[in-house]
Order: C-alpha cells, then structure tokens, then sequence
C-alpha cells in the first residue's frame, strides 16, 4: 500500500474476491492438470504467484485489538440544563464565500475555533499538516470521546440543524472525496437521524462498535485506514481530516451569524446523578458552572476531561477551557494500595496501541537498564487510561509510562523525526 493511498473505509473489508470472476469458470472444465487449477485459483482469488505468501497474509490485516466497549452513555435529559445563548440569524458577511481552504482558515482564526476536544488536533491545524493535498476521507467524529461522553447524541438532538450547515460549509470550503459519519452503532437514535440525513445528502455513515477510546484519531486511523501513526499529523498529512462534533456545530454557528465561539456544550456527570447538558461560558471557574447547576462540590472530586483520561482539577480554580467536554463528579475515594502485578494481562489485552503496559511499569523502576524497546515504546501511548482502570492490582500504569513519554519527548534527541516528506506512518502489516 503507498503513502497516498488511503483505502476507502467505506467499503467493507470482504478480505477475499469480490465476485464470481471468469477464470472460475475454467476451473470446472474437465481434464484439466492441478497445476492449471491451482493458477486459475490462484488468479480467482487475486493471488500472485510471484507473492503469494505476501499476498495472502495482507488479506488478515493486523487485528485492531484493544479498547473496551462500555455502551452508549446515559443520557436523558433531552434539553440543556442551561440554555445555550441566542444566536444571531442575520447570517455572517462573508460565509458564503468560505469556499476553500484559506478562506475557511481565515474563518478558524477569526472566530477563535481552536482545539475543541481533547485529543483530536484543531482543525485550523490538522489542514496546515494537509498542506495542499487533496481531503480524500472527511469524518465526522461521533464516537464518544470518553465512555460518559454523550456530546454527539446530545447535539444530534439539541443542535441537528447547526451539525448541518457547519458540514455543508465543510463541504464547500474542502471538497473532500468521501465524507464519513463515525458513529457508535449501538447508539441507534443517533444512527437513524444521520442515516435519514445521509439519504439526501454526499454522506457515508460508518456505524462501528465505539470501544473505548475508538474516538481517539489515531487509533480511528488505524480502524479506518489501516495505518499505524504516533505522530498526530500523520492522518492529516495523508488525507484524513477528523471533525469533532463540537467544532462541526460550532462552524455551524459561525454560518449562522455568531461572531466567535463563547459558550461550549459540557456535559456534568455526578455520582448517583442524572448527568446534565450544560452550555458553559469558556473562562467560567468550574465551580461557578457546577453552582448554577445546583451539584455539591464540597467533600467532591472534580475530574475534568473524563473519568478514565481527565485530570484532578480544584473547581475553585480551574476553568472551563474550549476542550473541557466532561466535568464528573465523585465523592472522594478512600486511597487503596496497590498490589504485585498479578499477570492476569487484561491491561496488555485493552492498550488500543498494543503496548505491554505491565512489562513497562515492571521496568520503569530501573529507567537506567530500562530495554530501548520499551523506551520508545511509551511513546506510542495515548493516555487513555484503560490499562489503569482495569488493572485488579490498581498499578499506576498509565501515569508511569505518562511520566517516561513526557521525560522522552521533552529530550530532543528522543522525539521521534520523520526524514521530510515522509510521514510517521507504518502499515498495519
Ligand atoms: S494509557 Fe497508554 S499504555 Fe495504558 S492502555 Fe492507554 S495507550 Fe495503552
Ligand atoms: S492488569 Fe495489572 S495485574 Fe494484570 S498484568 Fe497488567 S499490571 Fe499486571
């Protein structure tokens, strides 16, 4: 497979031939020797005799193992807890003519749309990694980010109208060969409204089991284009572009007449509670947010970004920023020890980027003697949490090899460097 090219997502693996092809029907002539009939298969199945081991292994490609499929995420409150702010509807001068990609960088920049989610890339910098390459694959991205996450289904709901227009300027501004909508296949609601959507307009929909962090680009990278890549502009860089849905509606609003994004979606999940839809200011202390919304902070843990991935934040001073997508609530947990590994392999088993999270953490403690495999092995991690999260003897493992990727990628010499012109990509096999 070169660089270039990316297979098309939307076309089922079938991972054999595609039909009843002509040299089938010499096979069945009689009087033939094996070894016509080993040749007339072979051609049948797409097998060069000059490859044929190559050839048949690409068939499997390599497992898409890891991640945990926790369910679509509990939402029920069909309306926002706060109301989100009017929105002018005189439409903005100028939208109209967002009809490339320069003109809709200018619109990013000018009403301040940056990184909206927490770990896909803004997409004011995901097309400066595209360059001028052509968008083969445009996706929508409404696998949840986190499993409580139920942001995409909550906008389908609330904001379907604003989803629209921000893909239809996506659409004129970027031209892109194929536009996909990735969405939790179990979230059946959701599936539907753009399944109807997609009938009448140049849309795709991929239903896919949302494992957990699935939602994350570069394993929606491996998943879809069958690529490996750490480095974040690897899928840009190759022709995929991943929108979240909060910038898709937020470009929705720009089309709409609202000058700069202000306000964002924020879902508030509470221990015991109904969680909530909230449109928070950005730059409001969380504690402010979570008064109005009448939750108790005292004696609470506040965990911004998602139970599994976020980090510990004090809600008197931490603030809602443009990516804060979850804020959950817990109370406080007594500390637990942590015991021996207990080689059960369930972190091995879930890491999404199929590292050995274990024979890492049991290394870590001899960083000098540490095997270089390893080393850079962190790298590859995404911090999604899981191995933590299922770890029985509760190790600290996705912090620990946190801790190596950071002390590596803060060295120069460790980050890894892709000769120019080439991207950090390898293939799944
Ligand atoms: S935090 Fe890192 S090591 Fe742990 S499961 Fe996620 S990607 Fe793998
Ligand atoms: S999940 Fe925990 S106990 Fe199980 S192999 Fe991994 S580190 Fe060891």
């Amino acid at each position: 497979m070169s660089a270039n090219n990316v297979p098309n997502p939307a076309v089922p693996d079938t991972g054999g031939s595609s039909g009843l092809g002509y040299p089938a029907l010499f096979y069945f002539l009689p009087g033939l020797g094996l070894q016509a009939r080993l040749f007339i298969w072979c051609s049948y199945n797409r097998i060069r005799f000059d490859g044929v081991v190559m050839s048949a292994v690409r068939r499997f490609p390599r497992r898409m193992s890891g991640g945990v499929y926790f369910g679509p995420a509990d939402w029920r409150a069909k309306k926002w807890a706060i109301a989100p702010t009017p929105i002018p509807q005189a439409a903005a001068a100028g939208v109209a003519a967002i009809n490339n990609r320069d003109t809709l960088l200018a619109l990013l920049r000018g009403v301040a749309l940056g990184k909206t989610d927490r770990v896909t890339p803004a997409l004011a910098d995901q097309l400066v990694s595209l360059g001028q390459s052509p968008v083969r694959l445009l996706v929508l991205n409404l696998l949840p980010s986190q499993p409580e996450s139920a942001l995409a289904a909550a906008l389908t709901d609330l904001a379907l109208a604003h989803l629209r227009a921000g893909l239809t300027l996506l659409d004129m501004a970027l031209r892109a060969n194929q536009q996909l909508i990735a969405v939790d296949r179990h979230d059946q609601r959701t599936v539907k409204i753009w399944r109807d959507l997609a009938s009448s307009h140049n849309l795709q929909i991929k239903p896919l089991l949302g494992k957990y962090p699935l939602a994350h680009p570069l394993v929606l990278f491996r998943v879809l284009c069958r690529r490996w890549a750490v480095n974040y502009a690897a899928p840009a860089a190759a022709g995929l572009l991943v929108v979240d849905p909060v910038t898709c509606w937020a470009l929705g609003r720009a089309a709409a007449g609202e000058a700069r994004l202000t306000h964002r979606p924020v879902q508030v999940v509470v221990q015991g509670l109904e969680p909530v839809l909230a449109m928070a200011r950005i730059g409001e202390p969380l504690r402010d947010l979570l008064t109005r919304l009448g939750f108790p902070t005292a004696d609470m843990e506040c965990i911004a970004g998602g139970m599994l991935s976020g980090q510990l934040v004090n809600p008197a001073d931490a603030v809602i920023e443009p990516y804060t997508d979850v804020l959950a609530l817990r109370p406080s947990p007594r500390p637990e020890p942590s015991a021996d590994c207990i080689g059960c392999g369930w972190c091995v088993q879930a890491c999404p980027t199929a590292l050995n999270p274990a024979a890492i953490l049991a290394d870590a403690g001899m960083r000098a003697a540490m095997p270089l495999a390893h080393l850079y092995e962190a790298v590859g991690c995404i911090d999604c949490g899981l191995c933590t999260y299922l770890c029985p003897s509760r190790l600290p493992l996705a912090a620990t090899i946190g801790n190596i990727k950071r002390s590596l990628t803060a060295l120069p010499a460790a980050k890894p460097s892709p000769a120019p012109g080439s991207l950090s990509v390898q293939e799944s096999i």
